[in-house]
């Protein structure tokens, strides 16, 4: 993910300017001159950088700090702060409700990934326990309703939608090219089958021009939508503001959503220029894939990129990745603080099977680059593997109480399972890094599955 290089750049600034002896202004200097750099190559607008070191340097008054204060705390406290100010779009005014049939309808240009993250925003709400239904009001791109059908089929949630007119010339098909009829006619659909999220997804053109946002203005007013969400493509950078407010001016918007955060470094300028037009981003989409697709919240966002971690966002990801019957377990036991070998060993498998591993470890503070190097997945999964067969070959009293690892039980560990020594004694080593890194979970608040707060 390119937005880790980002966060990587600020972090190393950081650690830099921790690892002076003295933190006077010509580091202090350094290290705002090595975060300005970083944060203009990901297209954050330069007026943004700018106002973000003068008010880094207003807060962190080097010669006010009294003696004793930790100044390196302040200065990183100040950094994060303003990256928050710099992303905070405000927040949605509108939240889906229960047992109410919501109309969300997606807006955006051609190619931006409209269509996709439909899908994944049903999916994402699927999972959470609402019940979503997919219309495909896209006649202007051929091929628009069979990819959301093809998606919607993989996912099984149900779709409606039409072949656009020149396909069904071809395939001498009669039907319906009407986007607006389509859109007015899915949504009775759903609206008499229960479903409480019905999601439209609307034309888009190459470039913002009159016939679509007339279209989409047409179909908003036939739907009456109670959010309309703007697909936004993250490689346009900075010109996201302009982008945005042509959006905002035509339709209602009510969030956004940026896409392709994982492959353009301009993802941070993006993001940057839509908080500036005030409109509250609630989803970012990271990858192909439809569990591709994060909240975005601020806070941990950022909490994340400068290696913090993200402890509420890993408990979702839990509930996302985890299997349903083992959860309430594993939330129970990780709020009681508790993180056996057995959790580990399963969890590992879990992430075997499931994939998307970098995704849970970067919710980990100060984990993500050590146990999941950017790029060497596969080496990570042959590590956790090599782990799973010491673990096999320990007893279930070693296995629940690594307290009472002695010499000679690692020893028949690593005889048992073929392994060095040395080896059995890394793992125990990142067992009880990641037993610390979870202790901090110790009293967290669960969310319950359906409980949404976030849209
Ligand atoms: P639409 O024309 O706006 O409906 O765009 P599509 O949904 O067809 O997406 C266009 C392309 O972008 C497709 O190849 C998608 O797989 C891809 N895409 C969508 N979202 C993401 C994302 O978050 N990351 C990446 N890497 N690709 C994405």
């Amino acid at each position: 993910m390119v937005l880790a290089q980002l966060g990587g750049s600020i972090s190393r600034a950081l650690q830099q300017m921790s690892n002076a002896t003295i933190i006077d202004e010509k580091v202090l200097n350094e290290c705002l001159n090595e975060i300005t750099r970083a944060l203009l190559q990901a297209d954050v607008q330069f007026k943004l950088v700018r106002d973000m070191t003068t008010n880094i340097k207003k807060i962190v008054n080097l010669e006010d700090l009294a003696a004793g204060h930790n100044k390196r705390r302040i200065i990183q406290q100040a950094v994060f702060n303003e990256l928050c100010k710099i992303l905070d779009p405000g927040k949605p005014s509108f939240t889906l409700k229960k047992g109410k049939p919501s109309v969300v309808m997606f807006v955006g240009l051609q190619g931006s990934g409209k269509t996709t993250t439909c899908t994944k925003y049903a999916y994402h709400h699927q999972k959470k326990g609402w019940k979503p239904a997919l219309v495909c009001a896209d006649t202007f791109r051929a091929g628009a309703f069979d990819q959301l059908k093809q998606n919607a089929t993989k996912a099984k949630i149900p779709f409606y939608g039409r072949h656009v007119l020149s396909e069904s010339i071809r395939l001498n098909l009669y039907t319906e090219s009407d986007p607006v009829k389509i859109a007015v006619d899915g949504v009775e659909t759903f609206k008499k089958e229960n479903c409480d999220l019905i999601i439209v997804d609307t034309s888009g053109r190459h470039k913002q021009e009159a016939a679509l946002f007339e279209e989409m203005r047409q179909v908003s007013e036939a739907t009456k939508p109670d959010l309309v969400i703007f697909v936004m493509d993250s490689s346009i950078g900075q010109a996201a503001f302009d982008q945005a407010q042509a959006f905002r001016q035509s339709v209602a918007v009510g969030a956004v959503i940026v896409t392709k955060m994982d492959g353009h470094a301009k993802g941070g300028g993006a993001l940057s220029a839509v908080a500036a037009t005030k409109s509250p981003v609630i989803f970012i989409g990271t990858g192909e894939h439809m569990d591709e697709f994060e909240v975005f919240d601020v806070k941990p966002f950022v909490s994340r990129l400068l290696g913090m971690g993200d402890l509420s966002g890993l408990v979702n990801k839990i509930q996302d990745v985890v299997p349903m019957d083992q959860q309430p377990e594993l939330l129970q036991k990780l709020s009681e603080g508790q993180f056996t070998l057995r959790i580990m060993y399963e969890q590992f498998q879990n992430m075997l099977k499931m994939g998307p591993l970098g995704q849970v470890f970067s919710m980990l503070p100060g984990f993500s680059s050590e146990m999941m190097p950017q790029g060497r997945e596969k080496e990570s999964q042959a590590k956790f593997k090599r782990y799973m067969t010491m673990m096999d070959s320990m007893t279930d009293e070693g296995n629940t109480n690594p307290k009472i690892m002695t010499e000679s039980r690692i020893m028949r560990i690593a005889r048992g399972s073929g392994r060095l020594v040395h080896e059995v004694m890394e793992m125990l080593e990142e067992y009880k890094r990641l037993a610390k890194i979870f202790s901090k979970m110790k009293g967290l608040r669960i969310p319950k599955k359906g409980d949404m707060s976030s849209l």
